[in-house]
């Protein structure tokens, strides 16, 4: 996928073709995608090809053919996608469409399987501690977790990496394109806020996830109530030997034990 206008790319200045949204001049044609996947099922000894990850939700959701060429061919049962986060403010600072571009996704996909006649699932990554998130993002995409039902196994922790435009923000907690102030988890106890509210629901992270959300003034948040993230009393550790696998609406473990996921329980519900 390119410009389709190379004398304009040329002298282009915009920092990303598809953020804050989708160029008109970007060509986001699937076809010469969906030929090579079809031509890489055909090769002589090949049995099956496999995407693992690597899609780009938003471009993909309007794409339906493509999505059918994927679910009912290149699929194993499970599909990483990163949505990364819920919260537009440190979206908007990874450059990432926002949230409701998952749950698109995820209700396509889900209908491209439906097509297949296949039950599969998607395995989304989160990520605590990137450039722009503080307690307060982490605590809301922790209630989007708990409303969706959705108990990630893995989770992922920022590391400043070469070349990155995050990088420079952890660094000089400056936004590069603007200069205003970006606010970044830089200790190890402030990252273990974060990370430990992405598994707000392990006995061993009450402790972490209790000070998050006194820190943040959510206190509502702690009790007995439907709404609470975290009972006031810590639970009793669970035996390591036995697997959580799933939340209350989480299905089929991938094969490194990580939940599947059929979709947002909102989109499911507007649907
Ligand atoms: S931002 Fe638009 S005009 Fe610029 S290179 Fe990308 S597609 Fe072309």
């Amino acid at each position: 996928m390119q410009c389709r206008r190379p004398e304009v790319e040329a002298k282009c200045r915009r920092l990303s073709c598809v953020h804050p949204k989708v160029c008109k001049l970007m060509g986001t044609d699937h076809t010469p995608l969906r030929d090579l996947m079809r031509k890489s099922r055909e090769l002589p000894g090949i049995k099956k090809v496999n995407v693992a990850s690597g899609i780009r939700m938003d471009l993909a959701a309007d794409a339906p053919e493509y999505l059918d060429e994927l679910a009912t061919h290149h699929v194993g049962g499970h599909l990483k996608v990163a949505p990364e986060h819920t919260s537009a403010k440190v979206l908007q600072k990874m450059k990432k469409p926002g949230g409701d571009s998952f749950e698109r996704f995820a209700a396509r996909f889900k209908e491209a399987s439906q097509r297949a006649g296949k039950e599969q699932y998607l395995v989304p990554y989160f990520i605590a501690s990137h450039p722009g998130s503080g307690l307060e993002e982490m605590i809301e995409l922790a209630l989007y977790l708990k409303e969706n039902g959705y108990r990630p196994r893995q989770v992922q922790d920022f590391i400043p990496a070469p070349m990155d435009i995050a990088t420079c923000m952890y660094y000089t907690g400056l936004d590069p394109e603007t200069l205003t102030p970006v606010e970044s988890a830089q200790t190890a106890s402030d990252r273990g806020l974060q990370r430990a509210l992405l598994q707000y629901w392990e006995p061993r992270n009450h402790a972490l996830v209790k000070r998050a959300l006194e820190r943040a003034g959510r206190r509502d948040l702690i009790g007995d109530g439907r709404e609470c993230l975290i009972p006031a009393r810590a639970p009793a550790m669970r035996d390591p030997a036995k697997r959580d696998d799933d939340g209350p609406r989480g299905r089929g473990p991938s094969r490194n034990g990580e939940p599947g996921y059929r979709g947002p329980a909102r989109s499911r519900a507007r649907r």
